[in-house]
């Protein structure tokens, strides 16, 4: 299970100050355990921003958010909320996030994918299928609202937060060229979304004392210890 707890209120409507019309998606896997993102928090959030003045145009909980089809199985039949809405915000882990973003754009749509939450921890194994990806290390303070949805922390090899190391070629990354530059898809992403401007911004150093371990989710208390 991923571990998550709820990024501030403020934060959150930081994330989503551009935009009017948005898609608030959950998770009734992981996040709704942890009280996070089931569909009693989409709805928590969704009037939430409504009272902040937004306009909430889809409030949907697929049943395991990181499962590439189960996302498919509950967000296809809206395309057209998802196609109306501005961003989306996710209730669900950094994995969730990014299938999210992959659904939307596997659906024709070039929408900004935001997080609600931050992931803080695997705290233990859910693997369908032969092969997995790494999506999320739970570094506890995520900056995927900064990345176009794709994270450098796990998916470059050096784990940079401040564009590529210049060995990439031909977009393959040069510590194994069976694999992508993650810095390259988040340049591609940002430049699809019209926001390369925000690439042009110092990310600081991370706090690596948040992925201290064992680290200890306490549900009730919402909080890591
Ligand atoms: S920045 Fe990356 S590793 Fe950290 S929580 Fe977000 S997706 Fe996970
Ligand atoms: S080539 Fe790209 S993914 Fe590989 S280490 Fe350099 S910046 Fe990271």
């Amino acid at each position: 299970m991923i571990g998550t707890t709820q990024k501030p209120l403020e934060e959150i409507l930081a994330a989503l100050a551009e935009y009017q019309k948005i898609a608030v998606v959950g998770c009734d896997g992981c996040a709704k355990v942890c009280l996070t993102g089931g569909s009693e928090q989409v709805e928590e959030l969704a009037g939430r921003l409504r009272k902040e003045g937004k306009r909430v145009v889809l409030e949907a909980t697929p049943e395991r958010t990181c499962y590439v089809d189960k996302s498919h199985t509950k967000l296809d039949p809206y395309v057209d909320q998802l196609t109306e809405a501005e961003a989306v915000i996710v209730l669900g882990c950094g994995g969730a996030v990014q299938i999210t973003r992959q659904v939307t754009e596997e659906l024709g749509l070039t929408i900004p994918v935001k997080t609600a939450l931050d992931s803080v921890g695997h705290m233990d194994t859910l693997v369908s299928g032969e092969l997995a990806m790494e999506q999320c290390q739970e570094c506890g303070e995520c900056i995927l609202n900064e990345t176009g949805g794709i994270c450098p922390v796990t998916k470059c090899a050096k784990g940079l937060l401040n564009g590529p190391c210049g060995g990439a070629e031909s977009g393959k990354c040069e510590v194994d060229p069976q694999r992508d530059c993650a810095w390259i898809l988040i340049y591609n992403r940002m430049a699809a979304l019209g926001e390369l401007d925000k690439l042009k911004r110092f990310m600081a150093p991370k706090d690596y004392s948040k992925m201290a371990k064992p680290r200890i989710l306490n549900i009730k208390e919402k909080k890591v210890a």
